[in-house]
């Protein structure tokens, strides 16, 4: 204990103790430990280098003055994202963690995925908190401000405020919504749906007109930027749809605004997201129609939590809201995306649907489930085998693009999400200060994506979403249409190899 005390001693000897206005007051592991072993003094006053805080990213800020060293942040980035965006730097009292060169994480090949947030121990790496931006839109009787809801930020919101894991808090985080004063709340999910249909009719089109495959997903941005860092050659595997946060921004601002009149100029879109690279996607320059941008602020579940904590909202004793028409209904396809192999169980519904001619009633696609890093099957659809793999976390999915590269493997479809474990483990998601949990933590969260799908949705497949039917009867025509492809998809950008 003494070893111990001394160690937390040392520790805080060169540490930026500003508890009151740090991001982690209240969950930080430094603090709990100092709580623990009763530190009720500094006993050193070290030297201190004070480091300027890299706040150039649109995702991530770092903060040297309040980093331990403790190297987890390296460890992720390295060893689970095969990204080494950061690592040590210098020597002795001068040790700092830093990309390369001392640049900036804009100028190196962070993909942002946030994964280092979810590992630190304490205030050294947050969000880029956007929350003020809300706040002032919110307050503009001038703009109409929308927001739209993730998947899986409805199993893991009720956590900041002391809920079980894996809760569906989907009514309350309405409702809550509803309070803030937002116009318009829509779902992602519906978005989802759209996607489906998009990606589907993408991966159909190319199996038949012998277009380049395996197609590979498109939703996660983490991944689509390590991709355009590190695999140049399989940019054209790249699904050319957006991702469902950008599809609903440009839906809301076009066939939403013509609906309700109003001038998409004065629409404020703002996503509650699991991801911190949704920040960074959200502000691409090929993320806009016509020069407006689709999604005009991204908050993570942490920060929409806090504002519903400043609004002084009971957020338990909230009643459940819905979502609002016309971009609101969304089915159990839509809502497992936000677990590892849930955009593939999603597209496979809606693709085995068209390809046999039937509505099948066997839809579970267990085999695309799971945790392990990595998982292919071949599932036989209408007497055609449609071989597919899944991969999560960016280092399993260079694994997998390495194994096809080298011949070993060939697929027709390949999901692939940044964060281990999908958007439920997303780097903006609520953070765990007993890490032994994590987990235990996905496992849980996922389980109540699943429950939702079964339990809660009266349509389990994209395709039979009346809304999105409707939004492809009244507007769009079909799926990959020219008009869809203007506002629905995108492209991609070669970027510097690390
Ligand atoms: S990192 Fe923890 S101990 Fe350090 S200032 Fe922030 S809350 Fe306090
Ligand atoms: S955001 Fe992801 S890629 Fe960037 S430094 Fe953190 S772990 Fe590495
Ligand atoms: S995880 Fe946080 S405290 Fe540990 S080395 Fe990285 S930035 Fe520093």
């Amino acid at each position: 204990m003494d070893a111990r005390r001394i160690i937390l001693d040392l520790i805080l000897s060169r540490h930026e103790r500003e508890c009151l206005t740090c991001s982690r007051n209240l969950n930080c592991e430094l603090q709990k430990l100092c709580d623990e072993m009763g530190i009720d003094r500094v006993s050193f006053e070290g030297e201190r280098i004070s480091y300027a805080v890299d706040e150039a990213s649109p995702s991530i800020v770092r903060d040297q003055n309040k980093c331990i060293l403790c190297g987890r942040c390296i460890a992720v980035c390295r060893d689970i994202q095969h990204t080494e965006a950061i690592n040590f730097a210098n020597r002795g009292i001068r040790t700092t963690v830093a990309p390369p060169y001392g640049k900036a994480l804009t100028e190196v090949n962070c993909i942002n995925c946030g994964q280092c947030i979810k590992v630190c121990p304490v205030g050294a790496l947050r969000e880029k908190d956007d929350t003020q931006k809300v706040w002032s839109a919110l307050n503009n009787p001038d703009l109409h401000v929308v927001v739209q809801t993730a998947p899986a930020v409805r199993v893991a919101l009720g956590e900041e405020f002391g809920m079980p894991v894996g809760t569906n808090v989907e009514g309350k985080m309405i409702t809550a919504l509803k309070r803030l004063g937002f116009d318009k709340v829509f779902d992602t999910d519906f978005s989802a749906d759209l996607t489906i249909l998009e990606e589907g009719t993408e991966l159909l089109n190319r199996i038949k007109n012998g277009g380049k495959l395996p197609l590979i997903t498109s939703c996660s941005p983490g991944w689509i930027k390590f991709c355009e860092h590190n695999y140049h050659e399989f940019l054209d595997n790249l699904s050319t749809c957006k991702s469902p946060q950008q599809m609903m921004g440009a839906v809301v601002k076009s066939h939403y605004a013509e609906k309700a009149g109003i001038d998409p100029e004065n629409i404020f879109v703002v996503s509650v997201m699991p991801c911190t690279a949704k920040k960074f996607e959200a502000s691409r320059e090929e993320m806009a129609v016509e020069g407006l941008k689709d999604v005009d602020v991204v908050l993570t579940t942490r920060e929409l939590a806090k504002m519903i904590k400043q609004a002084r909202i009971n957020f338990a004793a909230l009643d459940d809201g819905e979502y609002d028409s016309i971009l609101g209904d969304s089915t159990g396809a839509a809502v497992i995306f936000g677990v590892t192999g849930g955009v593939m169980e999603a597209a496979l519904r809606t693709v085995a649907d068209i390809l046999t001619g039937e509505e099948l009633r066997e839809i579970d696609y267990t085999p695309v489930r799971g945790m392990e890093g990595i998982r292919e099957a071949t599932v036989n659809i209408g007497g055609m085998d449609v071989k597919v793999a899944v991969a999560h976390g960016t280092g399993n999915a260079a694994k997998l693009l390495d194994s096809i590269k080298s011949g070993k493997s060939d697929y027709h479809f390949i999901e692939v999400m940044a964060c281990p474990g999908g958007c439920i483990n997303g780097g903006g998601q609520p953070i765990l200060i007993d890490k032994e949990r994590t987990e235990e933590v996905k496992k849980l969260r996922a389980q109540g994506l699943y429950k939702i799908d079964k339990e809660s949705r009266k349509f389990r497949k994209s395709h039979e979403n009346p809304e999105v039917k409707k939004l492809y009867e009244e507007y769009l025509g079909e799926p990959n249409s020219h008009k869809a492809h203007n506002l629905l998809h995108t492209r991609y950008t070669e970027r510097d190899r690390a």
